[in-house]
């Protein structure tokens, strides 16, 4: 589904991104870890074109992500990406943020869209709290509807960027709950995330990057029980 080929990024004289070859197969749940600076919010970044890339290709569905003449909008829709922040618009009901870009951008009436956003809201448990504002819910439940904002766009790939470190931890478990839901209804996921034991547990795939190259990857039971480089064990003590 997604296929990453000597992706190379600099900024200036620094190679941030060395070469990296990494593929993602449909209902893959692909764990990405390594220490900070190693480039991993780039890669996810590069994937969607947030960053652009120096060198390397990226196929996702048949498509060149790279290419000039790809439709960016429409591969963000298809590729949806889950930060530590939830950027929802404050001003408008959870309901509403999760159905703005069906209503606006795909032209949705109305109750289509909502009909969409109910089903993505009951996706990650929260359809009970769709009328209310982003300040009357946890950070937890606001998490969950910034997933729910990019589910209602049907992505064939969702990406994370440690979705759940902005959030106190009671609030963790159920933003991982909801991407464990994901995962059993087949999505594919390429996650940056420090919850190892998640990783443990959920992970098809474990991919260890430091330096901008990936130095190891493998099931998780490897890359935490038995890695095969030093960096690997080293890092894995540190924070498992
Ligand atoms: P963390 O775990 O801390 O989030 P990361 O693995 O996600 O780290 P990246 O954010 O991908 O790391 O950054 C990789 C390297 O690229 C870092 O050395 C960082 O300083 C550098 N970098 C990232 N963004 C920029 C930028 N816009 N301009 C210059 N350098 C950047
Ligand atoms: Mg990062």
């Amino acid at each position: 589904l997604l296929d990453i080929r000597g992706l190379r990024k600099s900024y200036g004289a620094a190679e941030v991104l060395k070469g990296i070859d990494l593929a993602v197969s449909p209902g893959e749940l692909v764990f990405l870890i390594g220490p900070s600076g190693s480039g991993k919010s780039t890669l996810l970044r590069c994937c969607n074109r947030l960053e652009e890339a120096s060198g390397g290709s990226i196929w996702f569905d048949g498509q060149e992500v790279l290419a000039d003449r790809i439709d960016i909008n429409a591969l963000r829709r298809r590729m949806g990406m889950v930060f530590q922040s939830f950027n929802l618009y404050p001003h408008m009901s959870a309901l509403g943020n999760v159905t703005l870009a069906l209503r606006k951008v795909l032209k949705k009436p109305r109750a289509e869209a909502e009909r969409i956003g109910m089903a993505a809201l009951e996706r990650v448990g929260l359809a009970h709290k769709a009328a209310s504002y982003p300040g009357e819910l946890s950070g937890g439940q606001q998490q969950r509807v910034a997933i729910a904002r990019a589910l209602a766009l049907e992505p064939g790939l969702m990406l994370f960027d440690e979705p759940t470190s902005a959030l106190d931890p009671e609030l963790v478990g159920s933003v991982l709950q909801a991407m464990r839901d994901m995962r059993a209804a087949g999505m594919t996921m390429l996650v940056v995330s420090h919850e190892m034991r998640f990783a443990r547990e959920a992970a098809d795939r474990v991919v260890f990057m430091d330096g901008g190259v990936i130095v190891e990857q493998g099931p998780p039971e490897q890359i935490f029980g038995s890695p095969r480089h030093e960096r690997t064990r080293t890092f894995v003590s540190e924070v498992a």
